[in-house]
């Protein structure tokens, strides 16, 4: 039976501008199709075993023709494969997804269109320009500026178009902005009509730039802008006086390197991103079930025998009461056990299962953690240790001094993670990154072995934030220096760090 294939616009560039439905697609999607205009982060929503072909054009790729496209897309599906073929912006809107969707339709593959997020509106909109406002206009007009050469004759009517009244955006225009912009005055629009130039809108890197029709080529060309870009032509453009509301955060700016792992991240990230930074993902492990569920099965299933239940991660606890939910075996028979944690985050982890905290230090490292239970626990009891394969030796060592009888078990396995970081270690290299996060020693080690030893010296205009103690020992012992350590050993402690700087940077 033959597949299916969803032509997805996934809108112009900030990942979050996406649609639910263009998400659900890609999702479910065995072959991913795409072009270069579609934003960083959007093949996260992939599935992980799913095709991923490029099909766009860059400097040392051979680019498919539209042709090469269609039947590729034809062939997928005859494979029965679901194809989402993704798209930046509306896949309608110069994607040339017409001419796909008629191609389908002529070889009889069943298909869906899911409109997307146009640049044409959304990049001026980033730029605080409304694309109609009553005051001004009642109309929009959306025009490619790209024309083939070997027209001898525009196919754009000038005429109409600099009498029209309406806003204009021109997309794929930079180039030919000189032009455009002759044209327009040639045909009786005044040469002081506002003009915003806005490059690789809604990303951390838009830049805008405004001028009027006589003095914009000029601008644009000394600014160096290049494509993509869209051209606003208007008085819609002077709303930016008002309306420019974009990166504007504390972090606006600033790229802010994630190093956890990527099923952790989010809550570091969505920070970044709330306060205006770019946070740039560098997962330097990943999160695993243990090698062999032996031991951990076999304490499980004498677990009543236990004193204490100690938690070092949000992780731990995830992993330990999936594994209890898989062997069948009802939480109460954990009735017996009193549980202490490291801190907040994995509290709240232990809570959301019922069961309420009996230990947890004031502040959350693992010798805050080992002193107090040093304090409430007697030498008699015995004490269940659940962590990863990595958890330090430290609070093994100090419970047993302790004179107690100390299990440790792995519940789940952290490995470095593997992933093609070829743009983000371009960015390392040219000393591109202002902060780098640590949340533990293994991202320190990690990161180290990901981006080389003999890279650490690019790190001099980067300023790295730790954690915890630990975590900066870790990192100073492999010759990292560590600008700032967090006073809370959170998310929310690194990022007050982070906050500091930026303001001590800028002098406020
Ligand atoms: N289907 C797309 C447009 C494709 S044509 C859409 O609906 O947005 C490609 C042109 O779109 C680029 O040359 C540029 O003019 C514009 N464009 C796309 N993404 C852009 C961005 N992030 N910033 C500015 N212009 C962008």
């Amino acid at each position: 039976m033959n597949g299916k294939v969803y032509i997805v616009g996934v809108g112009p560039g900030d990942y979050k501008l996406i649609t639910l439905k263009a998400v659900e697609c890609i999702k479910k999607a065995d072959v991913i199709v795409y072009d270069r205009l579609i934003g960083r982060k959007i093949l996260n929503f992939a599935k992980d075993n799913s095709e991923k072909i490029f099909v766009g054009k860059s400097p040392n790729n051979h680019s498919l023709s539209q042709y090469e496209i269609n039947r590729l897309l034809v062939e997928q599906a005859k494979k029965g494969k679901i194809v989402a073929r993704v798209k930046g912006g509306d896949p309608f809107l110069f994607g040339r997804g017409g001419e796909e969707g008629v191609f389908l339709y002529e070889n009889k593959i069943e298909f869906e269109i899911i409109p997307g997020i146009t640049s044409a509106i959304s990049v001026p909109a980033y730029a605080g320009i409304p694309v109609t406002h009553r005051e001004c206009c009642s109309s929009l007009h959306i025009i490619t500026g790209h024309e083939r050469e070997e027209k001898e004759k525009s196919s754009i009517n000038y005429k109409e178009l600099a009498k029209i009244g309406g806003t204009l955006v021109f997309l794929m225009g930079v180039k030919n902005l000189p032009n455009i912009s002759k044209n327009l005055i040639k045909n009786g629009m005044k040469r002081l009509t506002p003009v915003a130039v806005v490059e690789r809108g809604t990303t951390f890197d838009q830049r805008a730039i405004t001028g009027t029709l006589e003095d914009i080529s000029h601008k644009v060309l000394e600014e160096k802008v290049s494509s993509p870009a869209a051209i606003v032509v208007g008085e819609v453009v002077n709303f930016r006086e008002k309306l420019d509301w974009f990166l504007k955060g504390t972090l606006r700016g600033k790229r802010v390197v994630v190093t956890r792992a990527r099923e952790q991240a989010s809550r570091l990230v969505d920070m970044i991103e709330d306060l205006g930074g770019e946070a740039l993902e560098f997962p330097t492990i990943k999160i695993e079930p243990p090698d062999s569920f032996d031991q951990f099965d076999r304490i499980l299933e004498n677990v009543r025998n236990y004193n204490w239940l100690v938690f070092t991660s949000p992780n731990g606890v995830k992993a330990f009461f999936e594994r209890l939910r898989h062997k069948k075996i009802d939480v109460r028979s954990l009735y017996n056990l009193k549980v202490a944690v490291i801190g907040k985050v994995t509290a709240d982890e232990v809570e959301k299962i019922g069961i309420n905290i009996d230990y947890m230090p004031d502040k959350y490292t693992t010798d805050e953690l080992l002193k107090g239970m040093k304090k409430v626990i007697t030498p008699s009891e015995r004490i269940l240790l659940a962590r990863s394969d990595i958890g330090s030796k430290e609070l093994l060592d100090g419970l047993l001094e302790n004179g107690n009888n100390v299990t440790n078990v792995t519940v789940y396995k952290t490995s470095p993670a593997i992933e093609d970081r070829k743009e983000l270690l371009d960015l390392f290299k040219k000393g591109k990154i202002d902060f780098i996060t640590f949340t533990s020693s293994s991202t320190v080690i990690n990161f180290i072995k990901a981006v080389g030893r003999e890279n650490l010296d690019k790190l001099s205009n980067t300023k790295v934030i730790s954690i915890g103690p630990v975590t900066t020992k870790t990192a100073i012992e492999n010759g990292i220096n560590v600008a700032r350590q967090a006073d809370e050993h959170t998310i929310a402690g690194l990022v007050t760090q982070l906050i500091q700087l930026v303001q001590l940077g800028d002098g406020s």
